[in-house]
């Protein structure tokens, strides 16, 4: 299994794409910004989206590639897009209500949509083609999960999503055998240690925190970083977490599971 980085930054500029990541060909985990970075052949390509939550920055994307696809998903199976009831909920109300965009889980026709929408309850598990996400729930400022993925060669990745100090992110991959690749977000300097608790995201100091919990050792890729702070923010994270070597997920960056 593979991962492909599309967009990794907490914010835009430049080269910066918010939050996607690309399984293989045919998934993805959100649907911030980074999309924009397939081409339109790979877009097709896509046939589930599992989602973090309903922030922004990891759904911008969405209504526009269901748009984008809308002839050549009048054609074949609905993308399946996998999110909590809560986030679904939110999707249904406040993106696909016909004022901010078209409700295209109705669309051409509500018995054959381009789109549709399947639940998935914390803890509960998917398994797509020998692909088994489970969805863990995080402590973010909306209902938020975070992914555990078991590729078919049994390598193990795991995404925080978004999310600040918590023992259920950590307990759920701890409660396995196996973690050989782990995303986690960490999205403020430590001088920003209020805003970070208020927004509930990490910094440095908080994630040094947590992950004294997690009884693996993975390789740990630090993303989710606000523009201009990247350098700093990372820096912090190693100083906070001595003994473990960390790397800085980037926007193109492969992953093998
Ligand atoms: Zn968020
Ligand atoms: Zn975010």
């Amino acid at each position: 299994m593979k991962l492909r980085v599309l967009g990794c930054s907490g914010g835009i500029g430049g080269e910066l794409r918010t939050t996607s990541f690309l399984i293989d060909d045919d998934i993805l985990i959100d649907a911030g910004t980074g999309v924009g970075e397939l081409t339109a052949a790979e877009m097709a390509r896509i046939r589930h989206v599992f989602l973090t939550h309903t922030h922004l920055d990891h759904i911008a994307c969405l209504p526009l590639m269901v748009d984008s696809l809308f002839p050549l998903l009048n054609k074949q199976q609905p993308i399946v897009i996998h999110a909590q009831a809560q986030t679904i909920d939110v999707l249904r109300e406040h993106i696909f209500n016909w004022h901010i965009w078209p409700d295209f889980a109705t669309l051409p026709t509500e018995d054959n949509p381009v789109m549709c929408y399947a639940p998935l309850a914390p803890g509960e598990r998917c398994e797509l083609q020998g692909r088994v996400f489970e969805m863990i729930p995080v402590n973010h400022i909306v209902p938020t999960v975070g992914y555990r993925i078991q590729a078919p060669s049994g390598g193990v990745l795991a995404f925080s999503g978004d999310t600040t100090t918590n023992d259920s992110f950590w307990e759920a991959l701890n409660a396995h055998e196996r973690l050989d690749h782990l995303i986690v977000e960490a999205a403020f300097v430590d001088a920003l240690e209020e805003l970070s608790l208020k927004s509930r995201h990490y910094c440095p100091k908080l994630l040094g925190a947590d992950l004294k919990k997690l009884r693996h050792r993975p390789k740990i890729y630090i993303t989710h970083n606000k523009p201009a702070s990247e350098a700093a923010i990372f820096e912090e994270c190693q100083a906070a977490v001595p003994d473990r070597e960390l790397i800085r997920l980037r926007g193109g960056m492969v992953l093998e599971i």
